[in-house]
């Protein structure tokens, strides 16, 4: 029996087989999870294409998180399906190329608000979307992926800027979710090839950097650590962990050099 079994899951963010979500759904479903999928715009037929990749074929829907008429029927599917969400992974962020290329002072307020809005605001609109499944639930977990937003890294720019607000509306929305028994919690990973990272240009900055200086090493092709602490937070074996950031990223963020 797996530490999911039974649970009810819906996983955003899997674009292709390189996403971090696509690695945690696997795992989900190997831990005996039922899941399903969002996709959104023209990644929708890749997020399908994808699906069928996994070890059971999941439901794929519509979500633009930032469109309230795809949020309400994402809540109708999984009402008439499950009647409940067990957990719920939040693997989405999104930046207009002004805010990840150049330096800090290349970008409108018009594209800082839609990272804002993609990256940071669209965890407490999917949490707030959900809430009646949630609460069904009994408990349920609410999980998101972050990138240490402490310091300023190359090329990141309002991406980090973003993420420093993730993580903080993380522990507003553990406040104020724990009254439904809904926990909320990061994963700060560290670098992983993906569609996302690729579009950051500094993320080739990191390809050695992080291997050589984090403790245990790093591999940016591989996200199956990051994968397994998602599963983790969404068990049950973190019943009295919310508002946490758990570093998955090799030890980096604990080293100066
Ligand atoms: P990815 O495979 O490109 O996934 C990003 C996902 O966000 C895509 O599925 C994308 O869909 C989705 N998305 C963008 N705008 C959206 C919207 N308006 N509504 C719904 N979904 C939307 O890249 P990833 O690296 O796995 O990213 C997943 C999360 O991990 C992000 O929050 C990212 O910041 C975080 N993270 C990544 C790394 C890393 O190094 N890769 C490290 C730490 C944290 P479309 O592409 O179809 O638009």
């Amino acid at each position: 029996m797996g530490i999911l079994s039974d649970k009810k899951i819906l996983i955003t963010g899997v674009l292709n087989d390189q996403s971090l979500a696509f690695g945690a759904a696997k795992l989900a479903q190997d831990e005996g999870a039922d899941i399903i999928l969002t996709g959104v715009g023209r990644g929708l037929s890749i997020t399908q294409r994808t699906a069928r990749k996994l070890p059971r074929t999941p439901d794929v829907l519509e979500l633009d998180v930032t469109n309230p008429q795809h949020m309400a029927s994402v809540l109708n599917h999984i009402q008439s399906k499950w009647g409940k969400l067990d957990g719920v992974l939040h693997a989405i962020g999104f930046a207009p190329s002004a805010c990840i290329e150049g330096d800090i002072f290349n970008a409108s307020w018009n594209d800082v608000a839609v990272a804002l809005e993609v990256s940071a605001y669209s965890l407490k609109a999917l949490v707030e979307g959900v809430l009646p499944l949630l609460r069904q639930a009994g408990t349920s977990s609410v999980v998101g992926l972050d990138f240490d937003a402490s310091m300023a890294w190359p090329g990141y720019n309002w991406m980090g800027v973003a993420k420093a607000a993730l993580e903080s509306l993380s522990r507003y929305l553990a406040r104020d979710a724990a009254k439904d028994n809904i926990r909320v919690n990061l994963i700060s990973a560290g670098p992983v090839r993906t569609i996302a990272a690729k579009s950051v240009s500094g993320f080739s900055a990191f390809d050695t950097l992080w291997n050589d200086r984090a403790p245990l090493g790093w591999n940016v092709t591989d996200s199956s650590a990051v994968a397994k602490a998602i599963v983790a937070f969404l068990s049950d074996w973190f019943p009295a962990t919310t508002g946490e950031i758990v570093h998955v990223d090799g030890g980096y963020h604990a080293v100066g050099a």
